[in-house]
């Protein structure tokens, strides 16, 4: 391809709302073999709504909610703005550390406070065996379980669920129907990923990993397909971002998501890639 191509290829994409921000990645796109997709907020809506409440005994679920709430007040997790629509009247908490990956500890009217994947509650050695019912249903359903502990012991767990984005399902069958490969990478709960992947008709899933866990997920999966481009939206997306040959960013994520990427969506649609691929294509092979 020529500068010129290029550069008319560039601009073609920028119309439709997909803008690269140097030339070379429009080049490198069509070398890709693998895109791997995070998923919420990228394949998902990144709006999960509460849709199950299941407290431990001795618990009662609208207590824990509402302490689960406050405990969230202060993050910018999409599991926080379910848990506080939810519970529109919490209390500030008295203190908050975010564990990135794993959910949150905070205090609340003094007391301790846990929020976040089973995987924290093993971490931090609580006993999740009370609410075992509870963890099979939001598996079964596909929920990302939110696990709640006060004081060092469960005392409920929430059931949330994500929508995709309308157009997931036809932007990874077009991708597809490219040639290319396609995988998800995601930080959620194996359940919940799975049944995605199986939904859009994804063979590859990487799920439950913390945020460096996503790099190293990219990583095998260079080391297995070649060139791959990762699309995500998240803080902990960045390193994927900037480590994949094309690293694409849904332009309505967050500005580190924005910044470590080649090609940003301007739009939150899932499409952009397969539009960029296509710009990328034409130009590379001289196809009018
Ligand atoms: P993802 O966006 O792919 O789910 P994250 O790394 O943000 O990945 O989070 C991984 C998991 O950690 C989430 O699915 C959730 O179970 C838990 N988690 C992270 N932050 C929070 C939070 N603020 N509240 C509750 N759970 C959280
Ligand atoms: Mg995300």
């Amino acid at each position: 391809a020529t500068p010129v191509s290029i550069m008319v290829g560039t601009g073609r994409a920028a119309e439709l709302g997909v803008l690269f921000r140097k030339g070379d990645a429009l080049q490198r796109l069509d070398t890709v073999k693998l895109v791997a997709f995070d998923k919420t907020g990228t394949l998902t809506e990144g709006r999960p709504e509460l849709s199950h409440a299941m407290a431990a005994p001795g618990f009662d679920v609208d207590e824990v909610l509402r302490l689960a709430a406050s405990a969230e007040q202060g993050s910018e997790h999409p599991i926080a703005q379910a848990l506080m629509r939810a519970a529109p009247d919490a209390p500030q908490p008295e203190e908050v550390t975010a564990l990135p990956g794993l959910g949150l500890e905070a205090t609340v009217e003094s007391r301790a406070i846990l929020v976040g994947a089973p995987r924290l509650m093993t971490a931090r050695g609580i006993d999740t065996a009370p609410v075992a019912d509870a963890l099979d249903r939001t598996a079964q359903a596909a929920e990302t379980p939110v696990l709640v502990a006060v004081d060092g012991q469960i005392a409920a767990v929430f059931g949330v669920a994500d929508r995709l984005k309308p157009d997931a399902r036809a932007a990874v069958a077009a991708l597809k129907a490219e040639g290319l490969e396609v995988a998800l990478i995601s930080g959620d709960a194996r359940p919940v990923a799975e049944a995605i992947a199986r939904d859009l008709g994804i063979a590859h899933v990487t799920a439950e990993v913390l945020p460096e866990g996503k790099l190293d997920a990219l990583r095998d999966l260079q080391q297995s397909f070649g060139a791959v481009a990762f699309v995500g939206d998240g803080i902990n997306d960045a390193p994927a971002l900037a480590a994949a040959e094309v690293g694409l960013a849904i332009g309505t994520g967050t500005d580190v998501a924005i910044e470590s990427a080649d090609v940003v969506m301007a739009s939150g649609r899932v499409s952009g890639v397969v539009t960029a691929h296509h710009v990328s294509r034409h130009v590379m092979r001289n196809i009018r």
